[in-house]
């Protein structure tokens, strides 16, 4: 922390009682603590990192600083109702950067196709490259604009306890639950026969980790309306998106504290009592909200008990979202000049995209797909200096089980084996990435692998997942995957509570804020639209 910097998160907590605990400190639970905090409750977040922002936050080797979790983020503009809830609790002080008319380039053997921050440009840009399927164009849009609408009344009724869901799943959100257990392929099946369109259109799956043979259409369309005006960057890095929120608890009285991992989650008479640290110290509320994940509360926060009860089972047969390598890069020069630039560069080894995760094991292979980011490009407070120093961060999708075996090893000390495969798959994923943009080669200063482990160590996701909860049918046809939990005072909030990526966290917290207060949530949502 430098001199004079507000302090808003520290390893020790102020002894005094708290309404609520919120155990981790990613969007989805800040945004719980914020909510909950500006409602007059005392919140206490528990982070076990010794940084906080889960997904959120950066880290720093010698000079260059790199974010882990967001590239691009929609609806942020002044006019999204997601974008004024976040200048509500960040109390005006997050700002964001416009990436500019194109946020997305995508290069597909043979094709170049760029998604813009404009519909219209969007169809011609598709209809300049599929000039036949102006038909099919037409009516994908059109169903990503119908389900983007229907999904609405599912989300508010998540808010509503399980035993209604029935009932509701069957009237109010027929349509939706309809739209969110189709399969993206399926749906796109019946639209057109083109295969490289129906790659172009789900290009973008990597935003939600799942391919479309299996990911839910709902899902797949909440993607793409999101960033139907462009994708945009948090001025000064992501780690601004927890500054300010932590800023806005602590000014409300709440607390964030890092360093404190919660063992388990304390229940009696099926009811919440508060939590176990790792260390053996025990925080009493009356109220618990985990936003850890949640196949991580069921699996590792629950009592063994409640652990077998049929809602934490139905939740614990999910399966977590694939996991990923990220290649952060540290460059010295002009890479704009060397063609970077402020949009994400999408590169495709193949057409199709049923096997995109990449099978490291066998030596000639490519990575089908690389996903390139500059996010000192993206953030105009970034000072280069005279150095021109910038960063960059290439990601790709990999299975878990080829570093299953190293996973009980200790970061940094995993052994040789580990090295050298690390080494190995760097090496391999440096030159993939130049032979894209080979002028950069010169300017490549520093060079890090981040591995599934890695991933795991730092935020606890179990398996390394990038996204939680693989968003298919099945997860949303799990009637207990929602903020409010059979156990008195314990509710679940972040991306798996409604959708992945930080605006999904977001509305995770917020859901999980409501189920808690919903009186106070519904004055919050007045006063957020008439301003007042
Ligand atoms: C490589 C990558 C790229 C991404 N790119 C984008 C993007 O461009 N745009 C976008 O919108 N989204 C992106 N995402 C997704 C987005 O970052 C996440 O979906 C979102 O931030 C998840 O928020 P969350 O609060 O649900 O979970 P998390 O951020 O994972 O927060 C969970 C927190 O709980 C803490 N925790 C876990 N267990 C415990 C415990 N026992 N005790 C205390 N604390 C605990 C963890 O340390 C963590 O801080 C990306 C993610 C990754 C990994």
């Amino acid at each position: 922390m430098k001199k004079g910097e507000e302090r808003t998160f520290s390893t020790k907590s102020p002894d005094v009682e708290w309404d609520y605990v919120v155990i981790g400190s990613g969007m989805g639970g800040l945004t719980s603590a914020t909510i909950l905090s500006q409602l007059g409750k005392r919140v206490l977040v528990l982070e076990q990192h010794y940084e906080p922002g889960g997904f959120t936050h950066t880290f720093k080797r010698k000079r260059w600083r790199w974010d882990v979790g967001v590239h691009a983020v929609g609806e942020v503009h002044p006019k999204a109702i997601l974008g004024r809830f976040l200048r509500k609790m960040s109390r005006g002080s997050l700002e964001w950067a416009n990436l500019g008319k194109v946020y997305d380039e995508f290069y597909f053997p043979g094709l170049r196709i760029d998604f813009p921050d404009s519909l219209t440009q969007f169809r011609a840009n598709l209809l300049e490259k599929f000039p036949e399927e102006e038909v099919a164009i037409d009516e994908y849009l059109r169903l990503v604009h119908v389900c983007s609408d229907k999904i609405r009344p599912y989300y508010l009724s998540r808010v509503l306890p399980e035993k209604f869901a029935r009932l509701v799943d069957s009237t109010v959100t027929r349509q939706a639950q309809e739209l969110l257990t189709k399969s993206t392929e399926s749906v796109l099946a019946k639209i057109t026969n083109s295969e490289r369109l129906k790659t172009v259109l789900t290009a973008q799956w990597g935003y939600y980790g799942v391919e479309p043979a299996r990911s839910s259409f709902a899902m797949h369309a909440l993607v793409a309306k999101h960033f139907e005006r462009g994708g945009f960057y948090p001025k000064g890095g992501s780690q601004k998106i927890a500054e300010t929120l932590m800023s806005t608890i602590a000014a409300a009285g709440g607390w964030t504290r890092i360093r404190a991992e919660v063992e388990q989650i304390v229940i009696e008479n099926g009811e919440v009592k508060g939590v176990d640290l790792k260390d053996g110290e025990r925080i009493r509320a009356k109220r618990v909200v985990s936003a850890a994940g949640a196949l991580a509360t069921v699996n590792r926060l629950l009592p063994a008990d409640e652990r077998e009860k049929p809602w934490a089972q139905s939740i614990a047969k999910l399966k977590p979202s694939p996991c990923h390598l990220c290649l952060y890069i540290g460059f010295k020069g002009d890479i704009r000049k060397a063609g970077a630039g402020s949009a994400n560069k999408w590169f495709y080894e193949v057409w199709g995209s049923d096997t995109m995760y990449w099978n490291v094991e066998d030596e000639a292979s490519e990575a089908p797909v690389l996903y390139t980011s500059f996010p000192s490009l993206k953030d105009p407070e970034h000072d280069p200096g005279p150095e021109e120093l910038h960063t960059g961060e290439v990601v790709t999708f990999v299975p878990y089980d080829v570093f299953a075996k190293w996973r009980d090893g200790r970061w940094q000390k995993r052994g040789k084996d580990y090295a050298s495969i690390k080494k190995d798959i760097e090496d391999r994923m440096l030159a993939q990435f130049l032979k894209h943009m080979p002028e950069l080669k010169d300017k490549v200063a520093y060079v890090e692998l981040s591995t599934p482990l890695s991933t795991e160590h730092f935020t606890r996701a179990p398996v390394g997942a990038i996204y939680g909860i693989e968003p298919t049918p099945e997860r949303y046809l799990t009637r207990h995957l929602r903020p409010r939990t059979p156990v008195k005072g314990l509710f679940l909030s972040g991306s798996d509570m409604a959708s992945v990526g930080v605006m999904g966290a977001m509305i995770g917290g917020l859901l999980a804020a409501a189920s808690a207060e919903p009186l106070g949530a519904v004055n919050y949502v007045r006063e957020m639209v008439t301003g007042k």
